[in-house]
């Protein structure tokens, strides 16, 4: 029988294993793929499609499962509705369900782009309020398959947010690793609305996800950070979703902000797969924007250490340059710091993966800083929309792409707002200054009097 597999994502090890255990690393150390034997038809595009109307059926409401061919690795019969209530995790249908790409004016004038070329796709409209409902919905979906009742991860926030609402939702217990003081407080408040455990580590992201990986080996919880596999296989519907929206003709360029490089690398292994199954001709550009203080993609990459340039080199990149990074930074006690506290990583899990993402879609990485984020996530409301600083970083960088004349003014350009506004202080904080750029600062009336207001 055709399975669903785990590969190497080093082509010359290329080891497979059974999907059936939670390890996350082949024997050689790399990172593990999800592999599926069979080609699927383009002729699903046009059912994906109707299921836009879903009959009150969750799963074709759910914006994940929706596409649900596309990530079979539960195995069932995509079609028979109970096999998908046993097997498939859901929200309800509500993961990726409001979720698409919307031009948005205001946006585009400010990154310098005709109205019409311009898409963003809020991802903070997801259940928790950011894109990791996606790939949750299918680690969770993996958990109960290997009948694993305690859900552990490290998290800036997010991750930790989405965890604990599936789940309570799901009857599990969720251990949620936070670096203590640096995450919104908006975040940590929906850990603990929905259950979690919190353990506060002395330290940042990097030190809780090394903590929280050690916690799992011990505690044999099942760990949904983008390390994990089956994560990535949901995320890759953030893509479908943007691209079913331009009929399947795939943007000139995709824009992510980059923290641990899970998202990128989804993107990555969805534009692989539809190009090898001849779903499109055309592989978008992945623009990757990192925050100044947290950088280490845009410093390996572009030759700022050591004065070579980190890539994927067939899938042999050179780990050792990496190391030597990390240890410069730490000998120097340089520490990531960036107000975007969500891509506050200095240590990206998935940089061999985002490696990979960025060869295979002749990708470049930029970086901001956060008075950049702070405008782009202001424009972004101006325009009706909620975005949180993190995602600010893909209107700052579509500006900053557009300045250098990289992105031309042609193009067609798809940004993912990763996540929705959970740290209101920010905005206010924004508007407050009048040296802003879109700043609109409060008035205030004396003795009643309305009239002032005009003033
Ligand atoms: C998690 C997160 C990111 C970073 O995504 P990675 O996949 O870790 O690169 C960016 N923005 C928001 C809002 C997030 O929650
Ligand atoms: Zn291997």
């Amino acid at each position: 029988m055709n399975r669903a597999l785990k590969k190497c994502i080093n082509p010359s090890c290329g080891l497979t294993y059974e999907i059936i255990n939670n390890n996350y690393q082949c024997s050689c150390g790399s990172f593990l793929d999800v592999l599926y034997p069979e080609k699927p038809s383009k002729e699903l595009t046009e059912i994906f499609y109707q299921r836009r109307n879903p009959n009150r059926n969750i799963y074709n409401e759910s914006g994940v499962w929706r596409f649900r061919e596309l990530l079979n690795f539960p195995e069932i019969d995509t079609e028979n509705i109970s096999e998908c209530s046993n097997v498939l995790v859901s929200l309800d249908g509500a993961e990726g369900r409001l979720s698409k790409p919307y031009n948005m004016s205001k946006v585009a004038d400010f990154v310098d782009l005709p109205h019409e070329n311009l898409f963003l796709q809020p991802e903070g409209y997801n259940p928790s309020g950011s894109f990791k409902d996606n790939g949750m919905s299918s680690a969770v979906t993996h958990a109960k398959m290997l009948k694993i009742k305690t859900l552990i991860c490290a998290s800036t926030g997010n991750t930790s947010a989405s965890a604990a609402m599936y789940a309570s939702n799901e009857n599990m217990e969720c251990d949620v690793f936070i670096p203590k003081g640096e995450i919104a407080p908006g975040k940590l408040g929906q850990a603990f609305q929905f259950g979690a455990q919190v353990i506060q580590v002395e330290g940042n992201f990097d030190d809780a996800l090394q903590s929280s990986l050690e916690y799992s080996k011990i505690s044999k919880g099942y760990t949904v950070n983008s390390i994990n596999p089956f994560r990535i296989e949901g995320q890759k519907t953030i893509i479908y979703r943007a691209l079913e929206h331009l009929e399947w003709n795939p943007p000139d360029w995709i824009i992510y902000p980059g923290g641990a490089l899970g998202n990128i690398s989804s993107c990555g292994k969805a534009l692989i797969e539809l190009y090898e199954w001849g779903w499109i001709q055309k592989i978008p550009r992945i623009a990757v924007v990192n925050a100044e203080g947290a950088n280490t993609l845009y410093e390996l990459v572009n030759g700022k250490f050591e004065n070579t340039k980190l890539h994927w080199n067939g899938g042999n990149p050179d780990m050792d340059k990496i190391q030597r990074y990390y240890q410069y930074k730490k000998e120097k006690n340089l520490l990531p710091k960036t107000r975007a506290t969500a891509i506050q990583i200095g240590k990206p899990s998935n940089i061999v993966k985002g490696l990979r993402a960025l060869w295979y879609t002749n990708g470049l990485v930029i970086q901001v800083n956060d008075g950049e984020m702070m405008d782009g996530m202001s424009i972004v409301g101006l325009n009706g929309f909620d975005c949180e600083l993190a995602s600010g970083a893909v209107p700052a960088g579509i500006k900053k792409l557009r300045e250098k004349d990289i992105i031309k003014k042609d193009d067609i350009v798809v940004g993912i707002l990763t996540g929705r506004q959970k740290d209101p202080s920010l905005s206010m904080e924004y508007h407050m200054n009048t040296k802003n750029r879109f700043s609109k600062p409060p008035k205030n009336i004396y003795q009643n009097n309305p009239s002032l207001a005009l003033e």
